[in-house]
């Protein structure tokens, strides 16, 4: 590469200046709490059906201890229609594991944040570093994206995290305090620059330094990745039954989860796999609270793969 790192770091950072969305959990001030919701939140879900989603949820419950006093259930109304439900169960359970043994606050430490429920070492390391400023890699499908083709010259990366991508990320990652804004700024540029399908290089501030682009910009030709489908799916079929049973007032008649999906093995299966996860026993445990009517989500009931 004839671009040295200093370089690139210098033209990212400043790119990311100009250009950087305006969203809440990046502004100056805010709590690590709000941090760590963002976080759950975009874990599978694009940032325009998370942001009325994230503002609606920390009114309700601005601190952890305010959500981990809570009804579970409560959690998953509130989730709506974000999509992979499970999440909100386990942001509960988070913010519970932080009142126990955290005196109510985030805590800062990797270790610390790794070990609660619903967190990998991605949204612990995004955490450390966004919450509290700390350096780490911190490895989203748009920052892997953005160092394969900048660096590896690949179209996309691989399926899963390798050790080799790790030890770039690291290489290249500026020294503190610069680290936890050269991460954003890379998730930013591989968010709306260097997109998955059309990346507009055109636009990047380091299209001359570009490993893909000076090889011509060969397609992927890794193992096969799988496309997302849901019509007709499970998932589908998990999704309706959730909705209807969040949106309910009174008890669910099996009649009128018959008429939710008309296949009866796959309502079965879907069914049994909402118990397995907590959710129905979540849900049916308590009823929602009459003074605080369910605020649905805007978006549609699809769950999406995630699009910072
Ligand atoms: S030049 Fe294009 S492919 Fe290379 S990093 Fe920039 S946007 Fe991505």
């Amino acid at each position: 590469m004839l671009t040295t790192t200093p370089t690139l770091q210098k033209r990212v950072l400043a790119w990311y200046d100009e250009h950087a969305r305006d969203l809440p959990w990046r502004r100056p001030g805010t709590a690590a709490w709000g941090v760590v919701v963002s976080e759950f939140m975009l874990q599978q879900t694009r940032v325009d059906r998370v942001l009325p989603a994230y503002v609606l949820w920390l009114e309700r419950w601005p601190t952890p201890a305010e959500l981990a006093a809570a009804a579970p259930g409560d959690a998953v109304r509130q989730w709506g229609r974000l999509g992979y439900p499970r999440r909100a169960l386990r942001l509960h359970a988070a913010a519970a594991v932080m009142v126990e043994r955290h005196g109510g606050e985030v805590p800062s430490s990797y270790a610390d944040l790794r070990a609660l429920p619903g967190i990998g070492d991605y949204t612990a390391a995004a955490i450390a570093s966004f919450a509290f400023g700390g350096r780490h890699v911190v490895l989203d499908t748009n920052v892997r994206r953005v160092l394969g083709r900048l660096v590896g010259g690949e179209a996309l990366p691989p399926p899963a995290v390798t050790r080799a991508e790790r030890e770039r990320a690291e290489a290249l990652a500026p020294p503190d305090p610069l680290g936890p804004r050269w991460a954003v700024a890379t998730m930013e540029l591989g968010a709306l620059v260097c997109t998955s399908r059309a990346p507009r290089c055109e636009r990047c501030p380091v299209l001359d330094a570009c490993a893909w682009q000076r090889a011509g910009a060969p397609p992927y030709d890794g193992p096969a990745r799988l496309r997302q489908r849901y019509p007709g799916t499970d998932r589908e079929v998990r999704g309706r039954l959730l909705a209807a049973l969040r949106d309910a007032v009174g008890p669910v008649t099996p009649a009128a989860l018959a008429a939710v999906w008309p296949i009866d093995d796959q309502r079965e299966r879907a069914f049994a796999s909402l118990v397995a996860d907590g959710l129905v026993p979540a849900l049916t445990s308590a009823q929602p609270d009459p003074a605080r009517p369910n605020q649905r989500m805007p978006g549609s009931s699809r769950e999406t793969v995630r699009q910072r």
